[in-house]
């Protein structure tokens, strides 16, 4: 059970330590250069910990040692039913440690106790669990070919796979990447976000007791630029699996293209529409649940619904419900149960995001709520969730990914209109339509350039459903079954039988 006061989780937090050596070949090691980053909480400033910062010589040192693991087949080369019940005893465990693991995250990146718990932690167990149920159902496939021949169409782990990802779930994010990787058999490098590598260094001590052995799964915390970059320009990792912004996405092109030409796949950034025309019956529902949707997680969200378009008909209602919905999110101590909106990841991170209000004010939308930092006396990261109201499509708060608490609110004539802007961006991630006629549902959903449309709701969520965009939002998709072949190569195999 998880406590429910707050006064519980301060005093969890005064007792937790953290691991902060990186894990190599099933052992926690100082990095080469005895280097170290700090972290500290932006719920307060509080200094967390000093942690392994990895270079090029300890991706070599994980890269050995994952490719040790591959071919000695310790992993790649047992049944998948062996793989599924050790992939279990990992979600147990995950389980069994919830509420370190939950505290972990929020006290490392801001996020409220009450959703690293209730969302957080358990989709991460679910995650392990549904790839370990799945890895034994799949079956591979014999082609129609003439009776001479028998041609076996099967799928096996690509290798070495290295898994890059960012801070806003940083568990979750990883677990998306290392369920699937490690069902199929693969050796895995995970670098979390030197913003947010705590939890995954407790994984990796989850692993050893699971039973995952040596050098299948490293964990090596560093500096996107160094250790990330060593491992996308690494000749020995076969694939690539990034989460992460666009710009980064890019380089990880470049450093694929530069080295191996390994695999990747790219979960990118977003600046997801979300369209409310006049024809739902029910607009203050509508308005409630676009504005939950675009604070939850501080709106540190790649589906974030940060355009809200919406019909001019219909423009004052929706704009009175969301600011009535941001006054309940407003920040609060991410320790506290009670607490729905929490800190921003860092001062760099509250900095960049105060600095669109002041864009937002110099091309000439409104400012509906919110736009200041609070909470200034705790000395963390506290922004206001924030509607921009009157936004035109090409002012700057619509057009880059804010990352923040913050809507703009774009009016529009008509559903021809809406579309024209929905698409008129280059991210394609998520987007949305709310209207209770069948024939524009479906029109427009079609019509939205995006990965994930969602009609009259937001966010829906379920392992069985593949995650992730079109256009400069990336490619490849995370979850569900599909997520398998990114993690799998295709082998023919002809066999005359003449
Ligand atoms: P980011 O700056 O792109 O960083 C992501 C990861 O890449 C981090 O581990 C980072 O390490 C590393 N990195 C940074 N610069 C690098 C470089 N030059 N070479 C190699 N690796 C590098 O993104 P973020 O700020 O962590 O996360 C926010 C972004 O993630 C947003 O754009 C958001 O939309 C996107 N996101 C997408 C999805 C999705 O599924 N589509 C989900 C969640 C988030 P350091 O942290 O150590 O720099
Ligand atoms: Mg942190």
């Amino acid at each position: 059970m998880a406590p429910n006061m707050l006064k519980d989780w301060e005093r969890l937090a005064g007792t937790i330590s953290f691991r902060t050596d990186a894990f190599i070949d099933g052992a926690f090691v100082k990095s080469a250069s005895e280097r170290t980053f700090a972290s500290l909480s932006p719920i307060d400033g509080r200094h967390l910990a000093d942690i392994a910062c990895c270079d090029e010589e300890d991706v070599n040192r994980a890269v050995n040692s994952a490719r040790r693991a591959f071919e000695d087949g310790r992993w790649s080369a047992r049944a998948p039913v062996e793989r599924k019940k050790t992939l279990q005893n990992l979600a147990r465990l995950i389980r069994k440690n919830a509420n370190e693991l939950a505290l972990t995250e929020t006290l490392d990146m801001g996020k409220p106790i009450a959703d690293s718990t209730a969302i957080d932690i358990p989709a991460v167990a679910n995650c392990f669990d549904w790839y370990a149920e799945a890895i034994d159902k799949v079956y591979d496939e014999i082609a129609p070919t003439a009776q001479s021949a028998l041609a076996l169409i099967a799928r096996e782990p690509l290798g070495v796979v290295a898994a890059v990802v960012p801070w806003n779930f940083p568990l979750l994010m990883a677990a998306w990447k290392l369920a699937p990787a490690l069902a199929t058999g693969n050796s895995v490098i995970l670098k979390p976000s030197e913003r947010s590598s705590l939890s995954a260094l407790h994984l990796a001590e989850l692993a050893i007791e699971a039973g995952i052995p040596a050098g299948v799964f490293n964990v090596l915390p560093g500096l996107g630029s160094q250790t990330g970059r060593a491992l996308g320009l690494h000749m020995d990792v076969d694939g690539l699996f990034f989460t992460g912004s666009t710009a980064v996405g890019k380089a990880f092109m470049e450093y694929s293209a530069r080295s191996n030409l390994k695999k990747l796949g790219l979960e990118l950034g977003g600046k997801s529409p979300n369209i409310i025309l006049a024809s739902y019956r029910d607009t203050k529902h509508a308005a409630r649940t676009s504005a939950g949707s675009a604070f939850f997680n501080q709106g540190e969200m790649c589906t974030c619904p940060s355009r809200l378009i919406v019909e001019n008909s219909i423009h004052d209602e929706v704009v009175e419900t969301l600011v009535e919905v941001a006054r309940d999110f407003a920040p609060g101590n991410p320790l506290d149960p009670k607490t729905t909106m929490g800190a921003l990841v860092d001062e760099h991170h509250a900095t960049g995001v105060l600095e669109f209000v002041e864009s937002a004010k110099d091309e000439g939308a409104d400012i509906a709520t919110g736009g200041t930092r609070v909470r200034t006396e705790t000395g963390g990261c506290y922004v206001q969730p924030t509607v921009f109201d009157n936004v035109k499509n090409h002012m700057k708060i619509a057009r880059q990914e804010i990352f923040g608490p913050m809507l703009s609110v774009i009016p529009v004539e008509n559903v021809e209109e809406a579309v024209q802007v929905a698409n008129d961006t280059c991210y394609g991630l998520a987007s949305a339509v709310w209207t209770d006629d069948l024939t524009t549902a479906h029109n427009v959903s079609k019509r939205i350039r995006a990965g994930m449309v969602y009609v009259n709701c937001y966010d829906c969520d379920d392992m069985s459903v593949p995650f992730g965009g079109y256009k400069q939002s990336g490619f490849g998709r995370d979850k569900s079954l599909h997520a398998l072949e990114k993690y799998t190569e295709l082998k023919t195999t002809w066999i005359n039988i003449s």
